[in-house]
């Protein structure tokens, strides 16, 4: 690379870490706990080629690379608190750092989280942040508490940006202002950190949706070893994908779209009304799209009751 390495980290990934004891610069970044709190800690990765494509906007990338880890502290009820990079790049491409790392710390700014280390190599670009967040251990919001009789839930709007993704393999077509909404929520997901610390006491289970609504709630199901039932036509959809829902390809996009990086939880009958004025206070949409039933089933049940079977599952890198 033409910048050193150590000119990189410091020109474009070290900025001020007010709450870790030591930040970037040593071997090892020196963290402490809060009170009461246990640490959250989740990695992800994101591949060129399979999560995104090598002509990605950097800034949008730069918040994407963030946002999926956070949507796992959303998840598990956390309050993100600090982040390691590690980045594989095939050069040292000023521009496309200064974008991407701009992307990165105006989302990690928005939710107080601090970039406390990482690392730098050369190589195909591959971007893995690690995420460390806080949680008052009994209140983490686990995938295997889901009880019989518990509302299923989801917040936000499912399958835009599947639909998005079908647009680009031209699957269908989307009009500008459409595909302009769908783009959005594949390059731009909004972790709802806000929603995952205020159901802590009252969702019995959570997840977030990555691979899809029936793939992950099915990991809710597997763990908490219970079934559901999802009544297909309450799912919370854009009228983008309203207009293709008669379609496979809309129901799809719904059930088992990837990227969503909304939350699907579970939570018993009487915090209903709790979690509509939750909803309310946060502006952010949540939707009861069924119930936690006995047995290991997944069931998916159109207007008239009636299960419909579906040829769908969640992505899954090895299938
Ligand atoms: P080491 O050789 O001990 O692994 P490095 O030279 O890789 O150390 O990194 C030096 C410092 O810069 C460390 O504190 C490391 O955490 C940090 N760092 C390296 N790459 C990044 C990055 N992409 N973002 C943030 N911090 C980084
Ligand atoms: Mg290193």
């Amino acid at each position: 690379m033409s910048m050193s390495e150590f000119d990189l980290i410091q020109r474009f990934f070290t900025r001020a870490t007010p709450s870790a004891l030591l930040g970037v610069g040593d071997d090892a970044a020196l963290l402490q706990a809060s009170e009461g709190n246990v640490l959250a800690v989740s990695c992800d990765m994101l591949v060129n080629g399979t999560h995104f494509f090598a002509d990605a906007d950097p800034y949008l990338l730069g918040h994407k690379t963030l946002a999926v880890n956070l949507s796992d502290m959303a998840a598990m009820g956390a309050t993100p608190r600090w982040a390691t990079l590690a980045i594989a790049l095939p050069s040292a491409d000023e521009e496309w750092l200064k974008k991407f790392s701009d992307g990165f710390f105006a989302l990690a700014q928005l939710h107080g989280v601090e970039l406390i280390g990482g690392d730098t190599t050369r190589g195909p670009l591959n971007l893995c942040v690690t995420i460390i967040g806080e949680v008052p251990a009994p209140q983490a919001l686990r995938r295997s508490g889901a009880q019989i009789g518990d509302e299923i839930w989801v917040s936000g709007s499912l399958g835009d940006a599947a639909l998005a993704l079908a647009h680009r393999q031209g699957l269908t077509v989307l009009s500008g202002i459409e595909l302009a909404a769908c783009e959005k929520a594949l390059h731009q997901p909004q972790p709802r950190i806000a929603l995952g610390m205020a159901l802590r006491g009252i969702a019995s289970s959570a997840i977030d949706i990555s691979d899809g609504l029936l793939a992950d709630l099915g990991h809710i199901l597997e763990s908490s070893q219970v079934g559901a039932q999802v009544d297909l036509l309450s799912l919370p959809i854009s009228t983008s994908l309203r207009r293709h829902f008669s379609q496979l390809l809309g129901k799809q996009c719904a059930l088992s779209g990837g990227d969503d990086y909304e939350l699907c939880f579970t939570a018993p009958r009487e915090r209903h009304t709790e979690l509509l004025s939750i909803a309310a206070k946060l502006d952010l949409p949540l939707t009861p799209i069924g119930k936690i039933v006995a047995g290991r089933e997944c069931i998916v049940h159109d207007g008239s009751g009636k299960p419909i079977k579906l040829e769908i599952s969640g992505y899954d890198h090895f299938r």
